[in-house]
């Protein structure tokens, strides 16, 4: 591979590359505002400038080749003196309202102004001011004193959305962003134009104003609106989500995500209308019992029916390890052979950038891991036939509202006699449940997904709930901060008493009298990759942040598709 010096290091690069890409494909960063390696160069900021040995003038290191045997200084006095150059006319016309800024703490205008700005403005007139507080589409405000005319934005709608809907007008100083005329900025992509402004122009109107960022902790996730399993980041204060921002996975999502599954996909977790513990119907109404109570009245009521009047209908939206346990105590314990999950497909939600018509996250790996009917079993419209003529008295249901895709099925399940339910929301289906246990959200468990390609990717807890205080007895919860507040109060009130689906079912299954081996989800995953081949040699610590392929060969083409 050809070789470069940059700031004394040499380093590698693939022919055609520029100077900044080589560099943070070899971890260092050079400073810029208008670079983001997924759009195309537009050069405006000047701020990567650096120097080039036997070229008098300083190149900007965005636009230059690399080449073979180049000198290159990103941080001689000369290229410093530009970069603070160039950082004090950013500093220009800027408010400096940092403290009211949502951007506060993630802002590169911040950071290079702390470590290339002067620390006083030489500029001692009026600044030029422009518009606040524009509302540039649904999700979108924009505020243009901070503006810094890096056309990240202008692009991404360009290039990445494929539909340009905004753009520079006027010129010098008075240079803003506007949206075409009679267009808004309401892209299903719109809002991955907050997370590239370097600077707090353009804020999400989900998020503004809800917390300051470096109060939120960041845990590694998976998208649950489609099948394609964007990698997210799930930030959290207090025990509450608060938002959803993309993680990087080429293989997957590249920087992005679709509005959508930002702020579709976490307010149920925070909700109101979470269940709060187990439920019974009695005389008609649902009333508050406990586990122990609940498991024993679960367990009665199934072993008064016969196998085959008893169906399971797993979900596309809960983990592999809910899933498989699922399946195992559907065959094993209960001997039942009628078992699917509902596919919910939509057509118009798909495109061809990221998001797909399967709007669940994890039917490949329900699939995979046995959701679906023995030999001379139900599927899933066999098993709603089956209700309809009174063959299935009982049903059990993980995680799936139902009734809010197919509102005809309220007919149907109305004639059960037993009605099983894990949810963890009250809904249409659960007004139907004889017994409901509280399920913990996907922001809440340990687990896997695998997307439409066939890539197994983790969730990971972010939100606690007194079950995993359980799995933590003795350690400390509370902690005090500086300013003596205990700060994980709020989160004691935000906390919820929900449990995974496979840890409902090992409780079940000890009220039968089986006993399921499992205390943890990477136990269960363990066993699943013991017992699926398509699984076979993985772990958690395989799959890691980025997910990994599962063995599609032991697919055949019509389950993959
Ligand atoms: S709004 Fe943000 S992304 Fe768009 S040009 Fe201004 S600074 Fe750049
Ligand atoms: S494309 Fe699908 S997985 Fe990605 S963010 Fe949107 S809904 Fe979520």
């Amino acid at each position: 591979m050809p070789k470069f010096v940059l700031d004394g290091k040499e380093i590698e690069f693939e022919q055609g590359q520029t100077i900044i890409q080589a560099a943070k494909n070899n971890g260092i960063t050079i400073p810029h505002f208008c670079w983001h390696e997924s759009l195309s160069v537009s050069g405006n900021c000047r701020v990567c400038l650096v120097e080039i040995e036997k070229i008098p003038k300083l190149a900007i290191a965005c636009s230059t080749i690399a080449s073979e045997g180049m000198v290159v200084y990103s941080a001689s006095e000369k290229a410093l003196n530009a970069r603070n150059a160039v950082m004090e006319f950013e500093l220009v016309n800027h408010p400096l309202d940092c403290p009211i800024c949502d951007e506060a703490g993630e802002c590169k205008l911040q950071e290079y102004a702390y470590s290339h700005g002067t620390g006083e403005s030489r500029f001692n007139e009026l600044k030029t001011h422009k518009e606040k507080r524009v509302p540039l589409g649904p999700l979108v405000m924009f505020d243009g004193d901070r503006c810094i005319s890096c056309s990240r934005c202008i692009r991404f709608c360009d290039e990445i959305a494929k539909d340009p809907q905004l753009t520079f007008i006027k010129r010098g100083d008075r240079v803003t962003i506007v949206t075409y005329p009679g267009k808004q900025l309401d892209n299903p992509y719109s809002m991955n134009v907050t997370d590239i402004c370097p600077v707090g122009a353009l804020t999400s109107r989900d998020f503004r104003f809800k917390a300051r960022v470096w109060e939120l902790s960041s845990t590694k996730s998976i998208c649950q609106g489609c099948s394609r399993g964007c990698n997210i980041n799930l930030e959290v204060r207090n025990n509450q989500v608060l938002r959803l921002t993309p993680r990087l996975n080429d293989e997957v999502n590249s920087f992005w995500m679709c509005d959508h599954g930002r702020v579709n996909t976490y307010k149920f977790i925070n909700s109101e209308d979470r269940v709060d513990s187990p439920y019974l119907r009695r005389q008609g109404e649902l009333i508050r019992i406990g586990w122990d109570e609940a498991f024993a009245a679960a367990s009665s009521e199934l072993k008064s029916y016969s196998k085959n009047e008893i169906a399971f209908i797993g979900s596309a939206f809960t983990t592999c390890e809910d899933n498989y346990v699922f399946a195992k105590f559907a065959s094993a314990i209960v001997g039942s052979k009628h078992i699917d999950f509902m596919p919910h497909l939509n057509p118009a939600f798909a495109d061809n950038i990221l998001r797909k018509e399967n709007v669940t996250p994890n039917s490949f790996g329900a699939k995979s891991v046995g959701i679906s009917p023995a030999k001379g079993g139900l599927n899933i419209d066999g098993i709603i036939k089956g209700i309809n003529e009174g063959q299935i008295k009982a049903l059990y249901l993980i995680e799936d509202d139902l009734l809010s895709f197919n509102p005809e099925l309220e007919n149907v399940f109305s004639k059960l006699d037993l009605f099983i339910m894990h949810s963890s929301n009250f809904n249409k289906t659960s007004s139907l449940a004889d017994i409901i246990f509280p399920a913990s959200t996907y922001a809440e468990k340990h687990g896997t997904v695998v997307n439409f390609e066939g890539r197994i990717q983790r969730l990971r807890p972010a939100v606690t709930t007194f079950d995993q205080d359980r799995a933590l007895e003795g350690m400390p919860l509370s902690r005090w901060d500086k300013f003596g507040t205990k700060f994980d109060s709020w989160a004691e009130r935000n906390k919820r008493d929900a449990r995974s689906s496979w840890r409902i079912l090992v409780g079940l299954s000890g009220a039968m009298g089986h006993k399921f081996k499992y205390a943890a989800a990477e136990e269960v995953f363990s066993d699943i990759s013991k017992s699926i081949s398509a699984f076979a040699g993985l772990n958690y610590a395989l799959i890691g942040d980025q997910g990994a392929k599962l063995k599609l060969e032991s697919f055949s083409k019509q389950e993959i598709s």
